[in-house]
């Protein structure tokens, strides 16, 4: 396993943000999400570093679905970031926090009544508009409660960019935004900008997650500033703003490359200025929305080891006290990670074992055949780069309940959620009354 951010090997043992984990397992105990608070802190002003221009103005959306809590909420303000939202639930939980209503965007393909009315109410950024329908529920809502609201248009730019590859694509199966090859695009837009109670900025895309190809970025700008330039013609309006999404690639094994953000933001940059040269056309603002790129590296999983089987096959298991609740990752598309006995770090005595969870399931593994140190009942499992995609996709299967997490720097710990208490798993549960 690659240690990362502040990860040290102190006599064995491994330390994260200057604690070591056996002192993290005897406060919060396991299984554990723990962030190291200064790699976040680095990736943050990586991607703040690189992602400025003198030809306009930059915003960086932090994309909240990744991992969100009132802490987290508190280090992207503290930050000056922006933040987006996809459903009430993240709204609510960014809106308990002091940040400014106006840095929050919404987006999300079915937004509900329930939800334009929670943004139209709080004065939110802007929301970003999925389709031509979304466009007239979000009006009608403002003229009830008489306001204006900044808003988007979320496109299909034809481009499908996932993991190491990009692919323009003929088909556009995407159920996100509305295609920039549909012949009604232009009537949509009209139609955006002619209703009163909407501001329209400009346009929005997001081609993917988990990308490492540079050319992908630089053909969606392509795509996005031309695209934009033609409607503003067409139309004879200003459009102010483009939003060319998140996705930036993260390293979880050997498998994947280590990307400099700062660089590749360097890169998009100008390859957002040479189009806007070539096309000799200006735009104000350019917005991004990294996620994974800001919060995955930083986030391990520390886990207690409950038992060793070795299967009448052969395949040898060591069984750990969390598992797919806290990471669905792997059982849901065999993502990769890489992880480390954390309390045995300097024994080289290695074996090839499976790392099994603790639910009702066969799929539920956390890594598969991987080379571990020999351990016992009680030591510690460290999975890295769990930080995005993890917390938020946890679930209570099996009445699991959800760890606590903690972020760690300097030496010290703050605990950022609670562990679930077994009254949280059925606080919402109702007796039958007559049975
Ligand atoms: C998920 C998502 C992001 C963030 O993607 P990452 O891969 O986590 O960087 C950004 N924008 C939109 C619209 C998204 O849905």
């Amino acid at each position: 396993m690659k240690y990362l951010g502040s990860m040290k090997n102190k006599d064995g043992v491994l330390e994260i943000g200057g604690i070591l984990v056996t002192q993290l397992k005897k406060e919060f105990g396991t299984p554990l999400y723990i962030y190291d608070l200064d790699l976040m802190e680095k990736k943050i002003k990586a991607i703040k570093e690189g992602f400025i221009s003198e030809k306009f103005k930059t915003t960086i959306v932090y994309a909240s679905k990744a991992y969100l809590s009132k802490g987290m909420v508190q280090i992207i303000d503290k930050f000056g970031l922006d933040i987006d939202a996809v459903s009430a639930g993240e709204l609510h939980t960014i809106l308990s926090t002091k940040i400014d209503a106006k840095k929050i965007h919404m987006h999300g393909n079915n937004k509900s009544l329930e939800e334009i009315e929670l943004c139209v109410k709080n004065n939110i950024g802007s929301i970003i508009l999925d389709n031509r329908f979304e466009a007239e529920k979000v009006a009608k809502i403002c003229k009830i409660f008489d306001k204006k609201i900044n808003v988007m248009l979320r496109l299909n730019i034809g481009i499908d960019a996932h993991t190491h590859e990009y692919i323009k694509t003929a088909k556009h199966t995407s159920k996100f935004g509305e295609s920039i090859f549909d012949k009604d695009i232009i009537k949509i837009v009209k139609e955006i900008i002619e209703k009163e109670e909407l501001n329209f900025l400009g346009f929005h895309c997001h081609i993917g997650s988990q990308i490492f190809d540079e050319l992908a970025f630089c053909e969606g700008i392509k795509t996005m500033v031309k695209f934009t330039k033609e409607i503003s013609q067409n139309l004879n309006i200003n459009i102010p703003e483009i939003n060319i999404g998140g996705g930036f690639g993260v390293r979880y094994t050997d498998d994947d490359t280590d990307v400099d953000l700062k660089k590749l933001m360097k890169k998009i940059i100008t390859s957002l200025e040479e189009t806007l040269e070539t096309e000799n056309f200006k735009i104000e603002n350019v917005s991004i929305e990294p996620g994974r790129s800001i919060v995955a590296q930083a986030g391990s999983t520390l886990y207690s080891v409950g038992g060793l089987k070795k299967t009448f096959g052969g395949e040898k298991y060591i069984f750990i006290d969390g598992g797919m609740t806290d990471n669905i990752r792997p059982a849901l598309y065999n993502a990769k990670y890489e992880s480390i006995v954390a309390n045995k770090l300097n024994n080289e005595k290695k074996e090839c074992v499976t790392l099994a969870g603790k639910c009702c399931e066969s799929g539920d593994i956390i890594i598969k055949d991987t080379k571990l140190s020999k351990c016992d009942e009680g030591d510690l499992i460290i999975v890295s780069c769990t930080g995005a995609y993890g917390h938020s996709m946890s679930s209570n299967y099996n009445k699991a309940l959800k760890p606590p997490v903690v972020f760690v720097k300097n030496g010290k710990s703050y605990l950022i959620s609670k562990r679930e208490t077994y009254e949280d798993l059925i606080k919402n549960d109702l007796l039958l009354e007559d049975i």
